[in-house]
């Protein structure tokens, strides 16, 4: 029977995109699902105040802790159910009673048990409100299903259970069919579906992992579990990876690669030729083939399309060393050698060090203009910052070194340890010194007229100096505010920074960025951007080039890798875990082609593409991998078509070769290299 509520027009919009786009876009196509989905008024089963975002994707609260699916979940569930006209129905958990209406709208007849009676109440009453006559509600356990009225053709199980209650799959008819989550608690859940086959005969297939509030009864959890252990009650965080992996096309359509060495694997890069920025994943900080193979990338762009800025995740003041190096600028040695602080490794290895060598030579024909540079975009590096702007401004302006001297002198007693100067700001009554960094910047850059008619590159550096300390002050201060905070100055430093070498380096210029995947891929397409609205650079570049930003990924299954166990811990030469099971990793690794390119981009492998839009797990290893813990802290969901334009693999990878980080006896400091 029809629902009465009359509808307004723009609910009845939201409800149809909803469909579109978050239904039948992931591949739910059964037809009576989705109109059941197009005609249930979902804002009139969320709680009161959350009825605006009724229609977005993903699950919301209802009363007693409780939450109503997700839009797809529910469809997905109903669809896996394969439930028909004149079916009839059992439901366990009808929390609002959103699933059994849309249930109500295809089968005869629907049953449906919450253990809540406050919320079994509501639901009645609203779904008669609404006018629904074919479903009934009972308040109670529904472990143990409906006796009195089974057999039925479909069970749909809303609340996760340690295993497959016997009672539910008695009730099942011959040929029926029952969807439930099974899981432990703190853990995963895997969202399975049971057919009867006869009267013992049953048999099961696994629809993907999930997340859902507990089953508590006689054959779920028990009462005091949940509470006790913690355990999310958050709902389906993490809906299921649809029908089978596309391991087949995957494998038909990746292009292998040739030899990181062999010329016809830069080519392969060609289509890129026309972008402005070219940014470079990796998917840990201390891999060998992703090193070498940016490089080669790099290389190529450089030598075929007159890209000339490299810019990489890496401190600014410590990147001009090697800026210098390259582009032979002839240069006093520096007073503190670059690359010293943790994590060493990241630039102070042999993968970087031929790559370096190999722009000093290329360089070396170019007119100094046409050089390529190599800059850094990140901000940890505060005090040597300092000292290059007091350097600079004691040889332009003594005057004003001494003013910055002073100014700077705020930060002085974090220097060394510049975390706690965020927290000291805040509890202990320090001065803030943003009001002091700030003001040197802006001074800084009024006199630019006067600054760069002496050396105008010299300038160029002093500024971004001086913009990085600002940052860098900032960015110590609201670490205490929270991550997402910080992570986003950050990045926008990163961003800025990159923009400001284009505009230096004029029309022309193009550059290649070198950052770990959580920088580079968009993070609007990963949870980090969808929970926490984190930014990067490779979000921020999408949004200021369009098409003429190429995000590109990186991804290994297994090998070792260089990286600490905390943070300042020494480098230590880590075994890589073989990738979960629900990750894009294992995905590429069971295509069985063990080093690929696959290009992503709109109306490239289209089919492809949409087979990957539906979220995996994806794996970051940082300069700190914890294997023992690894599916907690380096794991995070994300839909790579979305996040990147096209995707490197390597199934098997090794740790980077790390250089030493102390002068041999009687040596001088020689990085970066042969100076
Ligand atoms: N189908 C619901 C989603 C509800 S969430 C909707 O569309 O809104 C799961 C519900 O299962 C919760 O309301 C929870 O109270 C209920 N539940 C948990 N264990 C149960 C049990 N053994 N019997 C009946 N309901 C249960």
């Amino acid at each position: 029977m029809a629902p009465q509520a009359a509808q307004l027009d723009h609910l009845a919009a939201d409800r149809e995109r909803m469909v579109e786009r978050q239904i039948a876009a992931r591949g739910v196509d059964d037809q009576r699902v989705l109109d059941a989905m197009r005609q249930v008024p979902r804002e009139a089963f969320v709680a009161p105040g959350f009825e605006e975002f009724a229609y977005e994707d993903s699950p919301l609260p209802i009363a007693e802790g409780q939450t109503i699916s997700q839009p797809y979940i529910v469809a997905l569930m109903i669809e896996a159910a394969e439930v028909r006209p004149g079916d009839r129905v059992l439901e366990i958990g009808a929390g609002s009673g959103y699933a059994a209406a849309v249930l109500g709208r295809i089968a005869a007849q629907v049953y449906t048990i919450e253990r809540h009676g406050g919320l079994a109440r509501s639901a009645q009453d609203r779904l008669a409100r609404l006018g629904y006559r074919n479903i009934d509600v009972r308040c109670g356990d529904g472990t143990l299903g409906w006796p009195q009225v089974a057999p039925f053709d479909a069970i749909i199980v809303t609340a996760g259970g340690p295993e497959i209650p016997e009672s539910l799959r008695n009730q099942l008819t011959t040929g029926g069919r029952l969807v439930i989550p099974i899981g432990s608690l703190s853990d995963e859940q895997r969202l399975v579906k049971v057919v009867r086959d006869g009267e013992h005969a049953f048999h099961e297939e696994d629809l993907g992992a999930v997340r859902f509030v507990p089953l508590i009864g006689e054959h779920g959890w028990s009462e005091e579990l949940p509470e006790e252990s913690g355990a999310p009650i958050e709902a389906e965080l993490r809906p299921p990876a649809r029908s089978r992996p596309p391991t087949g096309l995957l494998r038909q359509t990746a292009e292998r690669l040739p030899d990181l060495d062999d010329p016809a694997f830069g080519r392969l890069f060609d289509r890129f030729a026309d972008a402005r920025v070219v940014l470079l994943g990796e998917a840990t900080h201390g891999t060998s083939e992703f090193y070498r193979a940016r490089a080669a990338i790099t290389r190529a762009l450089i030598e075929r399309h007159g890209f000339n800025i490299v810019a990489v995740e890496a401190d600014w003041p410590d990147a001009a060393a090697i800026d210098r190096y390259v582009r032979h600028k002839s240069r006093p040695p520096e007073a503190t050698p670059a690359f010293r602080r943790f994590p060493t490794w990241m630039w102070r290895n042999l993968e970087v060090h031929e790559f370096v060598d190999w722009l000093r030579a290329h360089n070396e024909g170019q007119e100094p203009a046409g050089r390529a540079g190599f800059f850094g975009l990140d901000i940890y590096n505060m005090s040597a910052s300092i000292r290059a702007v007091i350097d600079y401004l004691d040889k332009v302006d003594p005057e004003a070194a001494r003013v910055a001297r002073e100014r700077y002198g705020c930060l002085t007693p974090w220097q060394h340890d510049p975390a706690t100067y965020g927290r000291a700001v805040l509890s202990a009554g320090y001065a803030k010194c943003e009001a002091a960094v700030v003001a040197m910047l802006r001074e800084l850059l009024e006199q630019r007229l006067l600054y760069e008619a002496g050396d105008s590159e010299d300038f160029f550096d002093a500024a971004q100096n001086a913009r990085l300390v600002a940052s860098a002050e900032r960015y110590y201060r609201v670490m205490y505010y929270g991550a997402a905070e910080s992570w986003n100055l950050r990045d926008r430093h990163m961003f800025e920074t990159l923009e400001q070498l284009l505009a230096w380096r004029g029309d022309g210029s193009k550059a290649v960025v070198w950052a770990h995947n959580s920088h580079i891929g968009d993070a609007a397409a990963t949870e980090m951007g969808e929970m926490r609205d984190e930014i990067n650079v490779g979000r921020l570049c999408r949004e200021r080039f369009a098409e003429t930003a190429v995000l590109i990924g990186f991804g290994t299954d297994r090998g070792t890798v260089a990286a600490a166990s905390d943070w300042d811990g020494p480098m230590e030469i880590k075994q890589v875990r073989p990738a979960h099971r629900d990750s894009y990793e294992r995905l590429c690794r069971d295509s069985g082609v063990s080093r690929f390119l696959v290009d992503l981009r709109q109306g490239r492998s289209a089919e492809l593409r949409s087979s990957l839009l539906y979220p995996r797990l994806e794996r970051a290893i940082g300069v700190i991998y914890r294997p023992e813990t690894e599916l907690a802290s380096h794991y995070f969901e994300a839909s790579l078509p979305r996040q990147f334009d096209a995707y490197l693999w390597f199934e098997q990878t090794r740790a980077v070769t790390p250089l030493p980080t102390t002068p041999r006896p009687g040596m001088p400091e020689t990085y970066p290299f042969g100076l």
